[in-house]
């Protein structure tokens, strides 16, 4: 007999007390990023302390939801979940804010010729699994 499985799906966020926060803005749409109020340098990913400083003196702030493809290398041996979106791009865009955030480049095939370092890029918000309801953000050419 034949077992039957569920295909599988992507992880999702795990949020806890330091980024609760930062996901619950992201299912709402918008990207926030916190800021060190004694450095007054942003940062990301999302914790109580300024990573240069140590200082807890942070405060949360709305991006801009523009940044640049900072970096890349394309995948093309996709791990459960993500087959179907081979290949596809590992990517590092920096923000306006001058932080950096690992993502996915949607809207665009994900080849060298289409992806130009450099490139102005926006944030969307999308479905990490179909119909899973939980949100990630993603960035698109403008
Ligand atoms: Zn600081």
């Amino acid at each position: 007999m034949t077992e039957q499985r569920p295909a599988p799906r992507k992880p999702v966020p795990s949020p806890n007390i330091e980024t609760q926060f930062y996901w619950d803005k992201v299912q709402e749409g918008e990207l926030w990023l916190q800021r060190c109020q004694d450095c007054d340098k942003p940062y990301f990913y999302p914790r109580f302390f300024c990573p240069r400083c140590l200082g807890t003196n942070v405060e949360w702030f709305k991006a801009s939801g523009r940044g640049r493809l900072h970096t890349y290398v394309i995948n093309h041996r996709p791990p459960p979940a993500f087959e179907a979106e081979a290949p596809y791009a590992l990517a590092v865009v920096e923000l306006e804010e001058g932080v950096r955030m690992m993502t996915n480049i949607h809207g665009i095939a994900n080849t060298p010729e289409n992806l130009v370092l450099e490139m102005p890029l926006r944030v969307v918000f999308e479905e990490l699994n179909p119909g899973g309801g939980v949100k990630v953000p993603y960035w698109v050419p403008t």
